[in-house]
């Protein structure tokens, strides 16, 4: 059963209303409060309009690499969402924590923080380092700048768990994601005379074709890690805006795309080659009635995939740790890609709650979950301070 502490956390975390792209100080202040109380200083890495900020904190040695646990203090709006209380009040029921948040993933953190006590009652002899960041949920946008901060650092983390939810699984992969707008730029004319036009719903059509061909492709040919429930590269495109009204040729059309690729796969060679297609197949013809006619691409978000070796030391200490012995590969994406290959700390994704209770109307964790959480936290104490 999960303990009082951990719940009271969860329950403060929650009551902070901390969407994506708004301020997330309230809660920033509250941790660097509540750790300060207890002798432990942290660091804040501040958005540029520093309206936002990442927070990082060693218990511990701080001149040893220790394990960082990493989470995001963002969750996504509640917006348009039917929930049947308050998403911003913890409501429990039927052995359930229900509030926005819950599942992904303050959660995983308001535990964290509750065990801030135990590791300095016992002493930790390796380090636990705490690294909080903002802005996860629309592309892995503030741990940039926690990062940037992090390859600055003396001594840097030797390993990293990010604990979204996997129900306490240990997951050595997920993909990666690049997203990209395309504009394309046509020319209006009455939609009597189409040829002195060019219609750039039409063309937009023609490159969302070419995509979904390429996502064909990947499809029939791979390359496939069966470990994926899919296992292979996607794409697709999610939004499409054009024309004004149907008597006119349209001059504006702009979608958005996005790839989420096998982790060691090149997303780079499909924008390319997308944008080649746009270049050499379709803007000679736009460019024949109007030299100004074409497309223009602009990088949304994205971050690089996790492919941790399943053999290597942190997937076996935080199998130890979550009582697993075995491991997964994920479809969504997380911080993890980012400080295994920027700034090459070892990293698996554990944490409490079910994915599938995300980002929904009467987001939820069990209180299961929340213990067994506990227990991988007590487990991980013992070790270090062994
Ligand atoms: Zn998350």
């Amino acid at each position: 059963m999960a303990k009082t502490e951990s719940v009271a956390l969860i329950e403060k975390l929650i009551a902070f209303e901390t969407i994506s792209m708004t301020p997330n100080l309230d809660l920033i202040e509250f941790v660097r409060g509540y750790l300060e109380k207890m002798g432990v200083r942290s660091e804040l890495v501040f958005s540029e309009d520093r309206q936002q900020a990442n927070l990082y904190a060693t218990v511990g040695p701080d001149d040893t690499p220790g394990v960082m646990l990493s989470g995001h203090s963002d969750v996504v709006p509640v917006k348009g969402q039917a929930w049947d209380s308050d998403p911003f009040k913890v409501r429990e029921s039927d052995g359930r924590l229900y509030g926005r948040g819950t599942c992904d993933m303050k959660s995983f953190i308001a535990v964290v923080l509750a065990h801030v006590p135990l590791m300095l009652e016992r002493g930790l002899k390796t380090p636990v380092h705490l690294a909080f960041s903002y802005d996860e949920e629309i592309g892995c946008v503030g741990v940039r700048r926690l990062i940037a901060m992090l390859k600055d650092l003396p001594v840097r983390p030797a390993m990293c768990v990010v604990g979204e939810p996997t129900g306490m699984k240990v997951i050595v992969a997920h993909k990666g994601k690049r997203a990209l707008r395309v504009r394309a730029r046509g020319l209006e004319c009455h939609s009597s005379l189409p040829t002195a036009g060019v219609n750039a719903i039409d063309y937009a059509a023609e490159l969302i074709g070419f995509i979904r061909t390429l996502a064909g492709r990947a499809a029939e040919q791979g390359p496939f890690d069966p470990e994926f429930e899919v296992a292979y590269t996607t794409l697709h495109t999610g939004t499409v805006r054009g024309g004004t009204a149907l008597n006119i040729v349209p001059k504006d059309c702009a979608f958005e795309f996005e790839i989420r690729n096998l982790p060691d796969e090149d997303p780079e060679a499909l924008v390319d080659e997308i944008k080649e297609y746009a270049r050499e197949r379709l803007e000679p013809e736009m460019q024949a009635v109007d030299p100004a006619a074409g497309f223009d691409f602009e990088d949304l978000s994205g971050y690089p995939g996790l492919d941790t070796d399943p053999g290597a030391e942190v997937v076996r200490f935080v199998q130890s740790l979550a009582g697993a012995n075995d491991h997964g590969k994920m479809a969504f994406g997380t911080e993890a890609g980012l400080f295994h290959r920027r700034v090459d700390v070892p990293t698996v994704v554990c944490g409490p709650g079910f994915i599938e209770q995300a980002h929904k109307p009467n987001e939820f964790i069990a209180l299961a979950q929340v213990a067994l959480c506990e227990t991988f936290m007590e487990r991980l104490i013992d070790r270090l301070s062994a």
